[in-house]
């Protein structure tokens, strides 16, 4: 997975902050899409995760059919995703599913969704 988010790194699209950042997210049959930050004049840009979740969620994929999302920071260092993200991950990861940061060297970091959200904004009962 190390070399497939680094060599990802390279299809951002980030050129006001040049902050690549890539993620793969992991179905639980075994599939895996690929997402990376994409910015615009505007600002409203897209992260890495969203973009990975997306397109997995194009493909057909729904709530509880994902088992991971690998991200990696152009910079080398562990990274979390941003809290449009972990909202975003909340919708369609459980809480057990596993967010694993992947640094420069290729040593993992690896939080489940509860860690990273322990008080979830969700509109269901
Ligand atoms: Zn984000």
């Amino acid at each position: 997975m190390y070399e497939k988010l680094k060599e990802l790194l390279n299809n951002s699209y980030s050129p006001y902050y040049n902050f690549p950042v890539s993620a793969i997210v992991v179905t639980k049959d075994g599939k895996e899409f690929y997402g990376v930050n994409v910015e615009n004049a505007n600002g409203t840009s897209i992260c890495a995760e969203r973009h990975a979740i997306g397109s997995a969620i194009a493909a057909g994929y729904k709530k509880g059919d994902f088992d991971k999302i690998y991200i990696m920071l152009s910079n080398g260092e562990f990274g979390t995703p941003c809290f449009a993200c972990r909202q975003v991950l909340l919708e369609f990861f459980n809480k057990d599913d596993k967010i694993i940061s992947v640094d420069k060297d290729g040593n993992e970091k690896e939080y489940t969704l509860n860690e990273l959200c322990p008080f979830p904004f969700n509109l269901e009962k």
